[in-house]
């Protein structure tokens, strides 16, 4: 039911973002909804000295696990396989969804619970476990809730973010048999429990994300809030992880203070309410766990991210969606607006790789590049720098070489190149420049003294400058 929205022509990004904008209602609520993330993580960091030396270490653990990438995933492999799980590497989303599948038909699974996961968003397994007849059903409250609306997550922490008590509850009315409109949220949140406790114990395998994965010790760390995740790593008889190959650590040490960061950042929690460290499947003599445990490692363009020394950055990421709560563009178009599975910042500067840059570079011009978003990343993670370059990838000459992404060139249009032919011209010979010059002081005078609609719409801190015309229009006697 989850759709997975490819975007493609710039015209639909900006179709997308008109009607958010359109539409006060959405934009009041993503706009509290934000002002309430904020606050609560800057409640988590009183102490600005703290916060920038956790991130110094935040940072500094996860630029050595990518600089370390292949030893440490070679090792987690051999720790993993020692533990007793299974290792699957994945390069496209539709292997990744071959190896899940092939997991399923061989224990004849017919229905799945899913914890959160935005891998398995990210390469559409609901619909591929759909399409061969096994259920996949949402078990985290927000992805609940987007599924059963039959839409995507708009928020990579916070799925439903988009959605008011108001909406839920007309939502759980029509869709959940016997249930009555009503918006006190507790009466909804035990709704929701109600329904999916029936789904653990139904279901044949349980499917997780990992947040991190510690090579030392070949150990898989969930972090979450409401306990699905445990039921679904534990119940079923299968558990199936996914995750990114960049979700690597050396030692579990390493995992302390990421996790502060992530959860400080993400939810404004100190801890969150659950931390499950999966090491293996059950053992001879234990009463519960899954008999098998696998981990399906997926690639799907982080290869790319990963050959690029400036954006290697990219993949330091822990997933917390600070950037997005602290973007100004997030804040007024919301999630669905990108059409990617990522949005925000992570997704402008992610998705790239994923989907190319023919299909994605309007996002990474979609940015008022205020910095907000590299300020907040709890693992400092250069985003603004990182937009401008995707730009420059963007408007690249497919064949210069400045165009070293799948997709670069791809917003480069002919009026650019010959405005840009021109630029080199007159800039590249003194008799034109000088001539240029004097043709444009003298221009000056066309300009609109109206101003533009951008500035129109803001209030100006200081009095706008009067034209020098004026000036001395005034000055006549
Ligand atoms: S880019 Fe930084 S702030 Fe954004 S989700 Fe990733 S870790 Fe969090």
């Amino acid at each position: 039911m989850n759709q997975v929205i490819r975007i493609h022509p710039m015209d639909d990004f900006k179709a997308r973002s008109r009607e958010v904008l359109n539409n006060p209602a959405q934009r009041k609520n993503f706009r509290g909804a934000m002002d309430f993330l904020q606050a609560k993580r800057r409640a988590q960091f009183p102490d600005a000295q703290e916060l920038e030396g956790l991130r110094e270490l935040g940072a500094a653990i996860r630029h050595y696990s990518l600089a370390h990438l292949p030893r440490l995933l070679e090792q987690l492999e051999a720790r993993l396989t020692a533990n007793g799980i299974q290792v699957h590497w994945a390069q496209t989303p539709d292997e990744a969804n071959a190896i899940a599948l092939g997991i399923a038909r061989r224990v004849q699974a017919k229905k799945i619970i899913k914890g959160k996961s935005m891998v398995s968003e990210e390469v559409g397994f609901n619909h591929a476990m759909e399409a061969a007849g096994i259920e996949a059903f949402e078990s985290d409250m927000g992805e609940y809730i987007v599924q059963l609306a039959g839409e995507a997550p708009s928020h990579i922490i916070m799925p439903a973010i988009h959605k008011t008590k108001q909406e839920i509850a007309r939502l759980f009315e029509q869709e959940i048999p016997g249930v009555a409109y009503t918006e006190d949220v507790d009466a909804l949140i035990r709704v929701g429990r109600r329904v999916l406790r029936r789904k653990f114990a139904d279901a044949d395998i349980g499917l997780s994300g990992v947040n991190f994965a510690v090579a030392e010790t070949g150990t898989l760390c969930l972090v979450e809030n409401e306990g699905n995740g445990r039921m679904c790593t534990t119940v079923p008889r299968v558990h199936i992880a996914i995750t990114g190959i960049e979700k690597v650590v050396e030692k579990l040490e390493h995992v302390v203070p990421l996790y502060s960061l992530l959860s400080r950042s993400a939810t404004g929690q100190a801890v969150t309410t659950y931390f499950n460290l999966i090491s293996g499947p059950r053992q001879p003599g234990e009463k519960d766990g899954p008999q098998e445990v696998h981990l399906i490692l997926l690639d799907n363009g982080r290869t790319q991210a990963y050959a690029d020394a400036q954006l290697r950055a990219t993949l330091q990421c822990i997933r917390c969606g600070a950037c997005m709560n602290h973007c100004p563009v997030y804040a007024r178009i919301g999630g669905h607006a990108y059409g990617t599975t990522y949005p925000g910042p992570i997704g402008a500067i992610i998705s790239p790789h994923m989907l190319g840059l023919e299909s994605t570079y309007p996002l990474a011009f979609a940015s008022t590049l205020c910095g907000a978003c590299a300020e907040v990343c709890p693992v400092k993670i250069p985003i603004t720098d990182i937009l401008v370059r995707l730009r420059n990838e963007a408007m690249a000459r497919p064949d210069s070489d400045d165009a070293t992404l799948r997709g670069s060139g791809t917003a480069r249009t002919v009026a650019n190149t010959a405005v840009w032919n021109v630029w080199a011209q007159v800039y590249g010979k003194l008799g034109f420049y000088k001539l240029a010059s004097w043709f444009m002081s003298r221009g000056r005078a066309l300009s609109p003294s109206e101003q533009g609609a951008w500035t129109r719409s803001r209030t100006p801190l200081v009095p706008a400058p009067k034209r020098l015309r004026d000036l001395l229009k005034e000055r006549k006697p």
